[in-house]
């Protein structure tokens, strides 16, 4: 038995012959069931996922109106890692809202005509920094024309900016990061004209079998280094809800060891 149904006896009529008969009505409470089970799931690891630096800042508080009191170096160091552990708080937070807000809304599609062009061009630009300060080569390749399609502008540029901030972390000290953008008069993904964002970098990879899963919440390939690296586990969940709002396509591709690809296929309006 695959499905899960709750059943009731509505009825104790006579048969034709004149036997008890008995109606049972069955209710197949096999989705019901699942989405209870991925909501508990979700409350579990949201609690956990806030639980961890929460605990380690009750800690340092303790400490630092205890033992380290008089220690100007303890205190230093105890802050700056408290620091730490709140902004990763405040990520996680945000990363929440986000998504919470993205599912709110992903039915209705998005209706400002805007040139993503120059969104992933400014995305790169913003991240450029980061790239520079992690040792990552960052480059972008792509024509400078406008190419329009019906969005949302902040949630395009945080799907771009997620999928980049990924590459640089991920991407060993050292690698490179490339963001290439390509049109297509007829995208086979929509029959029609569509843009293609390819985010490549040359990082650690992954095995592939991780790839159904990983745009599902909290699902990391490694999930000591993702939370050293400071990530949420949300980011390629939110990624994937947005692009589906806007009717678009999401392909994940890696190499172990060699790197991986990400690419966002929109329509093109
Ligand atoms: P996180 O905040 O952990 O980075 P994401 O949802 O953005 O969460 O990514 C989920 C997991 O996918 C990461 O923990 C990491 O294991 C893997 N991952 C994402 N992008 C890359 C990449 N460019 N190279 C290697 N692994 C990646």
């Amino acid at each position: 038995v695959t499905r899960e149904a709750t059943y009731e006896v509505v009825a104790s009529p006579l048969g034709p012959d004149g036997g008890a008969g008995v109606v049972v009505v069955f209710t197949d409470v096999t989705e019901r069931e699942q989405m209870g089970q991925i909501r508990r799931d979700f409350v579990a690891n949201v609690s956990h996922e806030l639980k961890t630096p929460l605990t380690a800042l009750l800690g340092f508080i303790e400490t630092l109106q205890g033992p380290a009191r008089d220690d100007a170096a303890a205190r230093a160091r105890f802050l700056e890692i408290m620091g730490r552990e709140a902004k990763r708080m405040n990520r996680l937070v945000s990363d929440l809202l986000s998504l919470s807000r993205v599912e709110a809304d992903e039915r209705v599609r998005p209706d400002a005509r805007l040139d993503v062009a120059a969104l992933v061009r400014s995305s790169v630009q913003t991240l450029r920094p980061i790239a520079i300060d992690s040792g990552v080569e960052l480059t972008h390749e792509g024509a400078d024309a406008p190419v329009h399609v019906l969005g949302d502008s902040d949630q395009l540029t945080q799907v771009f900016q997620n999928l980049i901030e990924n590459g640089i972390k991920y991407g060993a000290s050292g690698g490179s990061v490339l963001v290439r953008m390509t049109q297509s008069e007829r995208e086979l993904a929509f029959r029609g004209p569509g843009v293609r964002i390819d985010v490549i970098d040359r990082g650690e990879g992954f095995d592939p079998v991780h790839i159904p899963r990983l745009t599902e919440r909290f699902y990391r390939v490694d999930s000591h280094r993702s939370r050293e690296m400071g990530g949420t586990g949300l980011g390629l969940a939110i990624v994937k809800h947005i692009v589906n709002r806007h009717r678009g396509r999401f392909r994940i591709e890696s190499i172990e060891g060699k790197g991986s690809t990400f690419t966002v296929f929109l329509p093109v309006n």
